[in-house]
Protein backbone atom coordinates (compact mmCIF):
# COMPACT_ATOMS: atom_id res chain seq x y z
CA UNK A 1 0.00 0.00 0.00
CA UNK A 2 1.08 3.41 -1.01
CA UNK A 3 1.85 6.00 1.73
CA UNK A 4 1.52 9.57 1.51
CA UNK A 5 3.71 11.85 4.12
CA UNK A 6 3.26 15.09 5.19
CA UNK A 7 6.40 16.56 6.86
CA UNK A 8 5.90 19.66 8.47
CA UNK A 9 8.44 21.31 10.71
CA UNK A 10 9.35 18.22 13.05
CA UNK A 11 6.25 16.73 13.11
CA UNK A 12 5.35 13.87 10.55
CA UNK A 13 2.27 12.42 9.61
CA UNK A 14 1.63 9.16 7.45
CA UNK A 15 -1.81 8.77 5.41
CA UNK A 16 -3.15 5.75 4.18
CA UNK A 17 -4.96 5.91 1.11
CA UNK A 18 -8.71 3.86 1.22
CA UNK A 19 -8.14 2.66 -2.84
CA UNK A 20 -5.19 2.18 -4.11
CA UNK A 21 -5.29 3.24 -8.01
CA UNK A 22 -1.97 1.83 -8.56
CA UNK A 23 -3.26 -2.09 -8.00
CA UNK A 24 -6.42 -1.16 -9.95
CA UNK A 25 -3.66 -0.61 -12.59
CA UNK A 26 -1.58 -3.27 -12.37
CA UNK A 27 -4.43 -5.64 -12.83
CA UNK A 28 -4.92 -4.02 -16.62
CA UNK A 29 -1.58 -4.20 -17.02
CA UNK A 30 -0.98 -7.49 -16.49
CA UNK A 31 -4.24 -8.44 -18.55
CA UNK A 32 -2.34 -6.54 -21.18
CA UNK A 33 1.00 -8.12 -21.00
CA UNK A 34 -1.24 -11.34 -21.26
CA UNK A 35 -2.46 -10.00 -24.85
CA UNK A 36 1.11 -9.12 -25.67
CA UNK A 37 2.51 -12.84 -24.76
CA UNK A 38 -0.04 -14.48 -26.49
CA UNK A 39 0.30 -13.34 -29.57
CA UNK A 40 4.75 -12.90 -29.09
CA UNK A 41 4.67 -9.30 -29.04
CA UNK A 42 7.47 -8.00 -27.14
CA UNK A 43 6.39 -4.85 -25.72
CA UNK A 44 8.62 -1.91 -24.30
CA UNK A 45 7.82 1.30 -22.26
CA UNK A 46 10.06 4.38 -22.98
CA UNK A 47 9.94 6.04 -19.95
CA UNK A 48 12.23 10.08 -19.73
CA UNK A 49 11.97 13.69 -19.11
CA UNK A 50 10.62 16.03 -22.13
CA UNK A 51 14.09 16.83 -24.08
CA UNK A 52 15.56 13.49 -22.93
CA UNK A 53 16.05 12.02 -26.76
CA UNK A 54 13.15 9.27 -26.17
CA UNK A 55 11.53 9.96 -29.98
CA UNK A 56 15.01 10.30 -31.20
CA UNK A 57 16.19 6.75 -29.95
CA UNK A 58 12.87 5.89 -31.16
CA UNK A 59 13.65 6.82 -34.71
CA UNK A 60 17.37 5.62 -34.61
CA UNK A 61 15.51 1.77 -32.93
CA UNK A 62 13.51 1.72 -35.72
CA UNK A 63 14.88 2.77 -38.60
CA UNK A 64 17.32 -0.49 -37.91
CA UNK A 65 15.10 -2.97 -37.21
CA UNK A 66 11.83 -2.08 -39.39
CA UNK A 67 12.44 -4.45 -42.48
CA UNK A 68 13.13 -7.16 -39.90
CA UNK A 69 10.40 -6.86 -37.65
CA UNK A 70 6.42 -5.28 -37.69
CA UNK A 71 6.73 -2.63 -35.39
CA UNK A 72 3.99 -0.36 -33.90
CA UNK A 73 4.29 3.11 -32.38
CA UNK A 74 1.96 3.83 -29.34
CA UNK A 75 2.94 7.42 -28.54
CA UNK A 76 1.81 9.42 -25.48
CA UNK A 77 1.51 13.46 -25.28
CA UNK A 78 -0.37 15.90 -23.53
CA UNK A 79 -1.33 18.28 -26.43
CA UNK A 80 0.71 17.86 -29.53
CA UNK A 81 1.23 14.84 -32.63
CA UNK A 82 4.70 15.78 -33.03
CA UNK A 83 6.68 12.41 -31.78
CA UNK A 84 4.00 10.23 -33.47
CA UNK A 85 4.48 11.72 -36.73
CA UNK A 86 8.27 11.98 -36.75
CA UNK A 87 8.62 7.70 -36.10
CA UNK A 88 5.10 7.67 -38.81
CA UNK A 89 7.23 8.62 -41.64
CA UNK A 90 9.45 5.12 -41.54
CA UNK A 91 5.78 4.08 -42.61
CA UNK A 92 5.05 1.97 -39.29
CA UNK A 93 2.18 1.93 -38.21
CA UNK A 94 1.63 4.68 -34.99
CA UNK A 95 -1.09 5.49 -32.14
CA UNK A 96 -1.32 8.38 -30.64
CA UNK A 97 -2.90 9.32 -27.17
CA UNK A 98 -3.50 12.53 -26.25
CA UNK A 99 -2.99 11.83 -22.24
CA UNK A 100 -2.28 13.91 -18.77
CA UNK A 101 1.24 13.27 -17.34
CA UNK A 102 1.58 10.05 -18.09
CA UNK A 103 -0.21 6.74 -19.77
CA UNK A 104 -2.01 4.25 -18.11
CA UNK A 105 -2.81 0.80 -18.36
CA UNK A 106 -6.87 1.06 -19.14
CA UNK A 107 -5.04 3.36 -22.22
CA UNK A 108 -2.94 0.75 -23.18
CA UNK A 109 -6.45 -1.96 -22.93
CA UNK A 110 -7.74 0.50 -25.69
CA UNK A 111 -5.39 1.44 -27.94
CA UNK A 112 -4.15 -2.26 -28.41
CA UNK A 113 -7.64 -3.19 -29.27
CA UNK A 114 -6.71 -1.32 -32.66
CA UNK A 115 -3.86 -3.50 -33.25
CA UNK A 116 -3.77 -6.20 -34.94
CA UNK A 117 -1.62 -7.98 -32.43
CA UNK A 118 -1.16 -11.25 -34.38
CA UNK A 119 0.53 -9.41 -37.34
CA UNK A 120 3.05 -7.27 -35.19
CA UNK A 121 6.64 -8.33 -33.40
CA UNK A 122 7.22 -5.34 -31.45
CA UNK A 123 5.28 -2.34 -29.36
CA UNK A 124 6.95 0.48 -28.60
CA UNK A 125 5.36 3.32 -26.38
CA UNK A 126 6.55 5.86 -25.81
CA UNK A 127 5.68 7.78 -22.35
CA UNK A 128 4.27 11.67 -22.05
CA UNK A 129 7.44 13.53 -21.38
CA UNK A 130 7.65 13.00 -17.32
CA UNK A 131 9.66 11.25 -14.53
CA UNK A 132 7.76 11.07 -11.62
CA UNK A 133 4.01 9.10 -12.69
CA UNK A 134 4.61 6.90 -15.14
CA UNK A 135 7.24 5.10 -12.86
CA UNK A 136 3.81 4.27 -11.18
CA UNK A 137 1.55 3.45 -13.44
CA UNK A 138 3.04 0.17 -15.31
CA UNK A 139 1.50 -0.34 -18.55
CA UNK A 140 2.18 -4.37 -18.74
CA UNK A 141 5.00 -4.39 -20.99
CA UNK A 142 7.61 -6.60 -21.04
CA UNK A 143 10.51 -4.17 -20.33
CA UNK A 144 10.52 -0.16 -19.12
CA UNK A 145 13.18 2.01 -20.19
CA UNK A 146 14.39 5.47 -19.17
CA UNK A 147 16.16 7.77 -20.60
CA UNK A 148 18.01 10.01 -19.29
CA UNK A 149 20.04 13.10 -20.52
CA UNK A 150 23.17 14.41 -19.32
CA UNK A 151 21.70 17.97 -20.60
CA UNK A 152 19.46 17.05 -17.17
CA UNK A 153 22.22 17.58 -15.03
CA UNK A 154 24.06 15.73 -12.65
CA UNK A 155 21.57 15.07 -10.12
CA UNK A 156 19.19 14.06 -12.49
CA UNK A 157 19.11 10.12 -11.36
CA UNK A 158 19.80 11.05 -7.74
CA UNK A 159 16.65 12.88 -7.54
CA UNK A 160 13.97 9.91 -9.22
CA UNK A 161 14.73 6.94 -7.54
CA UNK A 162 10.93 5.71 -8.06
CA UNK A 163 11.33 5.84 -12.04
CA UNK A 164 15.25 4.37 -12.14
CA UNK A 165 13.95 2.08 -9.37
CA UNK A 166 11.70 0.87 -12.13
CA UNK A 167 13.48 0.32 -15.08
CA UNK A 168 15.14 -2.56 -16.67
CA UNK A 169 17.28 -0.55 -18.88
CA UNK A 170 18.56 3.08 -17.96
CA UNK A 171 19.98 4.76 -21.06
CA UNK A 172 22.04 7.83 -20.36
CA UNK A 173 21.87 10.12 -23.37
CA UNK A 174 23.91 12.56 -25.16
CA UNK A 175 26.83 11.85 -23.80
CA UNK A 176 28.85 14.14 -25.94
CA UNK A 177 27.57 16.81 -24.19
CA UNK A 178 28.73 15.50 -20.61
CA UNK A 179 32.08 17.63 -20.33
CA UNK A 180 29.83 20.76 -21.46
CA UNK A 181 27.39 19.80 -19.08
CA UNK A 182 30.23 19.01 -16.19
CA UNK A 183 28.51 15.73 -15.77
CA UNK A 184 30.88 13.05 -15.02
CA UNK A 185 29.29 10.14 -16.64
CA UNK A 186 30.60 7.32 -14.52
CA UNK A 187 29.32 8.98 -11.43
CA UNK A 188 25.94 8.83 -12.95
CA UNK A 189 26.26 5.82 -13.57
CA UNK A 190 27.36 4.88 -9.93
CA UNK A 191 24.13 6.43 -9.12
CA UNK A 192 21.98 4.51 -11.27
CA UNK A 193 23.55 0.89 -10.02
CA UNK A 194 23.23 2.41 -6.02
CA UNK A 195 19.33 2.99 -6.64
CA UNK A 196 19.20 -0.06 -9.36
CA UNK A 197 21.69 -2.83 -8.95
CA UNK A 198 20.00 -5.26 -11.57
CA UNK A 199 19.07 -2.24 -14.52
CA UNK A 200 21.01 -2.79 -17.47
CA UNK A 201 22.75 1.15 -18.31
CA UNK A 202 23.21 1.77 -21.99
CA UNK A 203 25.38 4.99 -22.98
CA UNK A 204 24.04 6.44 -26.35
CA UNK A 205 24.68 10.02 -28.55
CA UNK A 206 21.39 9.08 -30.44
CA UNK A 207 21.30 11.75 -32.27
CA UNK A 208 24.94 10.68 -33.80
CA UNK A 209 23.68 6.98 -33.51
CA UNK A 210 26.28 6.33 -30.93
CA UNK A 211 25.12 3.10 -28.55
CA UNK A 212 22.03 2.03 -30.50
CA UNK A 213 23.17 -0.96 -31.52
CA UNK A 214 23.99 -2.12 -28.05
CA UNK A 215 20.40 -0.78 -26.67
CA UNK A 216 19.00 -3.04 -30.03
CA UNK A 217 20.77 -6.16 -27.99
CA UNK A 218 19.70 -5.00 -25.08
CA UNK A 219 16.02 -5.01 -26.07
CA UNK A 220 16.44 -8.63 -27.50
CA UNK A 221 15.58 -7.20 -30.98
CA UNK A 222 18.59 -9.47 -32.71
MG1 LIG B 1 9.37 12.47 -27.61
ZN1 LIG C 1 0.65 11.68 -14.24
Amino acid sequence: MDEIKIIKKDKSITIQPKINIYEVNRKIADENLQKFKENNVISIDIMGAIGAGKTTILEKIVEKIKDRYNVVMIGGDIATTIDTERINRFGIEVYQINAGCHLDAPLIKKTIKNINLADTDIVLVENVGNLICPAEYVLGTDMRVCVVSVTEGPYMVMKHPIIIGHSDIVVINKIEMAELMEVDLEKLQEDVRKINPRTKIVLTSARKGKGIDELITELGFD
